[in-house]
C-alpha cells in the first residue's frame, strides 16, 4: 500500500466552477474574488474579508495594516511555519519566540508573558495543527497590554473555540488555501476581519497599491455606456505587492466552501479512528490532547522518543509522515534573534505527522494504526 500524507478533496463540483470562468474567459481578479469573500464573511462570521495568493501573503499584510514603527517586537511561538516569522520580518519588525505548552503544542501563554515587554506591540496566534490556542485567555493579555492579536488560522479553516469561529477572536484572522491545507484554492489565502475600517485599505495593497479594481472600471464603463466616464483612470497611492487571488482560485473556493464541513467532519472521524486503534500503545502517544466537537483539525500526529527510527520504518511499509516543524530558532535565518524555548527544543524531537486527509479509508487507517501498533510492540 502507499498512502499519501495529505490530499485534495477535488472533483466535479470544482471543474463545473472553473468551466464558467473559462466560459467567462475572465480569469484574473474578477467578480468571483468578491464572491468568495462574500461567502467566507458568512461562513466564518466576519464583517470584511480579502483574497489574496497564499497564506503568507495574508499575514503579511495582515501586519502592515497598522504602520507599526521598524523594529517593534512581534511576539509568535518558535513551533509553526516559516511565513508566521517572515510576515515581521517583512514589516521590518522583529520576531521574539514563544515556547509551547508541553501538551497543547501552542504558544504558551505563561511563557508569553515572560517575554513580554513594551516594545511588544502585536501576537501572532497560531493555532497548531487546528488545535485552538485559548482565545479568551489570550485576549485578556493582549488588552491588557496593548497587543493585536493576529491568528493564523492556516490550520483550522471552519474550527471554531467555545462556539466562536476561529480567525473572529483576534483583531485579524488570516487563512491558507494552499494544496495541502483542509481546504484548498491551488494557492490562495484570506485576511478577514470585524473591522471592516482596519483592513477595507488592505484591497490596494494587495493589487500593486491601485486603488480601483480594474474589472469594476470595466464594468462601469460597459454598462453605463459612458464613453467618458474616463475607465482608464486610477490612482496609486500605497507600496502595494502582487497578492491578488484570481477567478479561477476563487471558482475553487467556492466549491471547496460547500464542502468545508464535510471533510471536516471526515477529519474528526478518521482522528477518531486512529485513536482507538493506538489508545494501547505505550512508546506511541497522540500529538496532543485532541478535543474532536467543533474542531478543524489539519494535522493527526504521534509522539514518540524513536521518531526517526518510526518514519524510516512507516516509509518501507509505503506510508508517508511528516515533521511540522523544526522549531524557528533553529533555522539560520533566525539566529540572531536569540530565545529561550527548550520545551519546543525537546518536544520537535518526538513529533511526527501522519496521513490524514478527507477520503483516507478505513483500511488505510487500520493499516497505518498496525503498522504503529507493531513499532510500539518491538
Ligand atoms: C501553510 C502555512 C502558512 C502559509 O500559507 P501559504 O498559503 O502556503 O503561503 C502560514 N502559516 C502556517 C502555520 C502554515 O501552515
Amino acid at each position: 500500500m502507499e498512502i499519501r500524507l495529505f490530499k485534495p478533496c477535488v472533483g466535479e463540483e470544482e471543474l463545473a466552477n472553473i468551466r464558467e470562468v473559462f466560459d467567462r474567459s475572465w480569469l484574473g481578479l474578477g467578480p468571483l474574488v468578491t464572491k468568495f469573500e462574500q461567502e467566507w464573511n458568512r461562513y466564518i462570521g466576519a464583517t470584511s474579508s480579502i483574497g489574496v495568493n497564499s497564506g503568507t501573503a495574508a499575514l503579511h499584510l495582515a501586519l502592515t495594516a497598522y504602520n507599526f514603527p521598524p523594529g517593534s517586537k512581534v511576539l509568535v511561538t518558535a513551533l509553526t511555519f516559516v511565513s508566521t516569522a517572515t510576515a515581521i520580518l517583512y514589516n521590518h519588525l522583529e520576531p521574539v519566540f514563544v515556547d509551547v505548552d508541553p501538551h497543547t503544542l501552542s504558544m504558551s501563554l505563561e511563557d508569553l508573558q515572560k517575554k513580554l515587554t513594551k516594545d511588544c506591540v502585536a501576537v501572532m496566534a497560531v493555532h497548531f495543527g487546528g488545535h485552538p490556542v485559548a482565545m479568551e485567555e489570550l485576549m485578556k493579555i493582549a488588552k491588557e497590554n496593548n497587543l493585536v492579536v493576529i491568528e493564523d488560522c492556516a490550520h483550522c479553516a471552519g474550527g471554531a473555540y467555545k462556539g466562536k469561529k476561529l480567525g473572529t477572536w483576534g483583531d485579524i484572522g488570516c487563512f491558507s488555501f494552499e494544496e495541502k491545507k483542509g481546504m484548498t484554492t491551488g494557492d490562495g489565502g484570506m485576511i478577514s476581519s470585524h473591522n471592516s475600517e482596519l483592513i477595507e485599505p488592505l484591497r490596494a495593497n494587495r493589487w500593486i497599491g491601485i486603488d480601483k479594481d480594474t474589472w469594476k472600471r470595466v464594468a462601469d464603463y460597459t454598462a453605463t455606456g459612458a464613453i467618458d466616464s474616463r475607465h482608464w483612470y486610477y490612482e496609486v497611492a500605497v507600496l502595494g505587492y502582487k497578492y491578488n487571488m484570481n477567478d479561477l482560485m476563487a471558482a475553487i473556493g467556492l466549491a471547496q466552501l460547500q464542502k468545508l464541513d464535510w471533510m471536516n467532519q471526515q477529519r474528526r472521524r478518521i482522528i477518531q479512528r486512529y485513536l482507538q486503534g493506538i489508545q494501547d500503545c505505550q512508546q506511541i502517544q497522540p500529538l496532543y490532547p485532541y478535543e474532536l466537537e467543533d474542531s478543524a483539525y489539519w494535522i493527526f500526529g504521534v509522539r514518540c522518543h524513536e521518531r526517526d527510527r518510526l518514519i524510516v520504518s512507516l516509509k518501507q511499509k509505503g506510508i508517508a509522515t511528516g515533521v511540522h516543524y523544526m522549531p524557528l530558532p533553529l533555522h539560520p535565518l533566525f539566529h540572531k534573534y536569540p530565545s529561550e524555548i527548550p520545551v519546543a527544543k525537546e518536544v520537535w524531537e518526538t513529533i511526527i505527522t501522519l496521513p490524514l486527509f478527507p477520503e483516507l479509508k478505513d483500511e488505510e487507517i487500520d493499516y497505518v494504526v498496525a503498522a504503529l501498533c507493531e513499532f510500539d510492540r518491538q
